[in-house]
Formats: C-alpha cells, sequence, structure tokens
C-alpha cells in the first residue's frame, strides 16, 4: 500500500496527561509523566512526522514502546533514536530499523517502565505475536493491551507467528488479573474497553474453536474467515 493513503494521526485528549493518536482504524497512546512521555506503539506511519505531532503536545522527552511489531504498529518508529520491545519482536522490526537509524532496546517481562510519578509493568502477552507485550499501571488501573482485545474489530489470528492456544493462554491470564484494571486501552476498534471484554473475547475464541461460530467472508481480501461473537471476533483459519 503506498504510504499516501494513510489519513494524518490526529491526537484526540484523554486527560490532562494522557492521549490516543488515531491514525485510521490503528491508535496509539502517548502518556505524560513528571520526568518523560511514554508513546505506546508507532501507527501505520506516512509522510507525516509523529513526532512533530508529540512536540505539540509535550516538551518532555519521549520513550517509544512497540506493543508487537506488526506494521500498523511500527510506522513512525524512524522517527525516534530508540524503540523498545521483546526480544521475539525484533525479527519483525529490524529491517525498519536499521534503514531508519533505530537502535532496539529489549524489555522483559516484569520490567517497569517509570516516567516521573507513573508506573508501567511490562507483560508479555504472546498469541497475537510471539512478543506481544502489555502494558499495566496498576495505581491507575489502565492495561494497555495492543491487539489482544478489541470491539467492532476483528483480531488478527491467522498467518504467521499467530498462536491460537498461546492466545487464550495469555487471555486466560488477564482474565485473572481483571479486578487489577477498571480500564482497557486498546489499539484498535472502540476505546476504552471494560475488563469484561477479556471473557467476551475468551468466549468468542473457544466458541470459534468448537465451530459454533459462522465463517463469515472478510471486508477485505485475506487469506482467512472472519469469525464474530456478537461485537468481538476474530480473521482465523480453521
Ligand atoms: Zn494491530
Amino acid at each position: 500500500m503506498p504510504e499516501m493513503m494513510f489519513p494524518s494521526p490526529e491526537a484526540i485528549k484523554i486527560n490532562e496527561n494522557e492521549y490516543r493518536i488515531e491514525q485510521g482504524f490503528v491508535r496509539c497512546y502517548l502518556f505524560i509523566g513528571e520526568e518523560k512521555a511514554l508513546l505506546v506503539d508507532a501507527a501505520f506511519g506516512g509522510e507525516d512526522n509523529l513526532k512533530d505531532l508529540i512536540a505539540t503536545l509535550t516538551d518532555k522527552p519521549v520513550q517509544l514502546v512497540l506493543t508487537h511489531g506488526d506494521p500498523d504498529h511500527i510506522g513512525y518508529m524512524g522517527n525516534f533514536d530508540k524503540a523498545y520491545l521483546l526480544e521475539e519482536e525484533i525479527p519483525a522490526c529490524q529491517e525498519m530499523a536499521a534503514k531508519a537509524g533505530t537502535e532496539l532496546c529489549v524489555l522483559k517481562e516484569g520490567d517497569h517502565i517509570n516516567i516521573g510519578g507513573r508506573f508501567f509493568e511490562v507483560l508479555h502477552v504472546p498469541g497475537h505475536t510471539p512478543g506481544s507485550l502489555a502494558l499495566f499501571d496498576r495505581l491507575n488501573r489502565i492495561i494497555v493491551t495492543g491487539d489482544l482485545v478489541s470491539k467492532m474489530m476483528p483480531v488478527f489470528l491467522f498467518g504467521e507467528g499467530r498462536d491460537y492456544d498461546a492466545y487464550l493462554r495469555t487471555l486466560q491470564k488477564l482474565s485473572m488479573m481483571k479486578v487489577s484494571f477498571d480500564q482497557i486501552y486498546p489499539s484498535h476498534g472502540e476505546f476504552p474497553l471494560t475488563p469484561d471484554y477479556i471473557d467476551k473475547q475468551i468466549a468468542a475464541a473457544e466458541k470459534m474453536r468448537a465451530g459454533e461460530l459462522p465463517a463469515l467472508d472478510p471486508p477485505m481480501p485475506l487469506p482467512a474467515k472472519m469469525y464474530m461473537d456478537g461485537d468481538v471476533g476474530f480473521y482465523f483459519c480453521m
């Protein structure tokens, strides 16, 4: 797809210290702390400069963390000197990072990202991709989940690197944590989601696997079928 086709990213204020940055059907998040700002994901990319847009929102230094290496999450990576991610996602990002001169820095499960007065815990949440990560802000009871859960936008679960069983285990792990957060910040679909969406997504995955959901044709050409259970679902190959 030529870069020209992507719309310009648009920042929408969530509150004093949080923005969501929308680019078409993908979303990044900017959290502003006392010492620095945390940018979660880098959208599709394009000719605009995401760093310039962020400079209109904060003058703090920006740390970029990637939930995973899919193309709709790393597009503006080259605007930044460094990008932080889990090791398993390096192969997906290496070529673009080398071209742009962005250094890839490895995070691990249990690491804390301290932006000054606010902490995000790194969780390894494999399934959608092998090294997907979520960021858990325990104090503010928010979890940023990348592509694990979404409403009105099926989760991609077919093709290389996707793993249904790992995905289901990840959702079950998050479901056990759901008393610890009130809001889910997803990369696609409606914003924000409530914790019950974890269980809705689990139910849909189990029904799909059991052959209880109709195999629909996706709205765009994909080598997969679309399975919907109410407002949650998947692109998947049986
Ligand atoms: Zn995505």
